[in-house]
């Protein structure tokens, strides 16, 4: 029978506390038979990176709602042809995998710096200068290794505050007809911002143990998304790299709907 992981493999990595479930607080669920799992939690695994021209190791994890992860298991369960044909029917089935980039001194650190950011494609990838996410996760990786003990938890079901990529292009030709950022959003009939940061606070909660962190972001909804799911957040350490004229109007409408953001921009 087709599986989308070999049972076998994920036997042992369990054992070896390399795939840990989670529940809603952040503790971890007995893995015999998983009940009361939200988040399932695979890492560290190492990822050396290049910051500011020397290479760091960082500690990688990869973490995925529990409800995503069975649908797909559930999908590769009931598939019937080969291997290759359920790999197909399988790739259907979405689930966003987030990741924590952990600096080495990541969990030993008192208050960590950590920026929470929201997928980016055209910014964090292609480097478009309308957002300024790009400079943002740069400078996020260079701060977190300055200070020696931070992490970048980067939530991959983002894109375009949540609407998603296909979508967020669309915004961006409504966006050059006059419309901000927010109202191009809504004119599609989709929330103006549909972003979810519980399962950051879930693996934080996790990885930390209650700690408290540093919140790099202009954001007062992560801040809120973040305590209100039990993550303390000691300060808020506001930052504008990136911004220019191709996104000052981005940011002024930011501004508008409550970001730290100064008030000469
Ligand atoms: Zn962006």
């Amino acid at each position: 029978m087709f599986a989308y992981i070999d049972p076998a493999i994920r036997r042992r990595l369990e054992q070896d506390h390399r795939l840990v479930n989670l529940d809603r607080q952040g503790g971890l669920v007995d893995s015999s038979n998983g009940s009361g799992t939200a988040i399932s939690l695979l890492g560290p695994i190492p990822m050396p990176r290049m910051v500011g021209g020397e290479e760091v190791v960082f500690q990688w994890y990869a973490f995925v709602r529990r409800l995503q992860l069975e649908r797909v298991l559930e999908v590769a369960g009931q598939a019937t042809g080969g291997a290759e044909e359920c790999f197909r029917e399988l790739v259907q089935a979405n689930m966003s995998v987030n990741s924590v980039i952990a600096c080495p001194r990541f969990l030993e650190a008192e208050r960590p710096l950590v920026r929470v950011h929201s997928c980016c494609m055209t910014g964090d990838v292609f480097g478009s200068r309308r957002c300024e996410c790009g400079p943002q996760l740069e400078d996020a990786f260079q701060r977190i290794v300055d200070e020696g003990g931070g992490a970048v938890v980067y939530m991959s079901g983002h894109e375009g505050r949540g609407i998603g990529l296909w979508a967020k292009a669309i915004t961006y030709l409504l966006q050059d007809d006059g419309q901000d950022t927010y109202q191009a959003n809504l004119s599609l009939g989709l929330p103006e911002d549909s972003r979810d940061f519980t399962d950051a606070a879930v693996v934080l909660r996790h990885l930390l143990g209650g700690k408290p962190v540093r919140l790099l972001s202009n954001n007062p909804l992560k801040r809120e998304h973040l305590e209100g799911n039990g993550q303390p957040v000691a300060e808020m350490v506001p930052f504008t790299p990136g911004v220019c004229d191709h996104n000052l109007r981005y940011m002024r409408a930011k501004r508008s709907k409550g970001h730290m953001l100064p008030e000469d921009l």
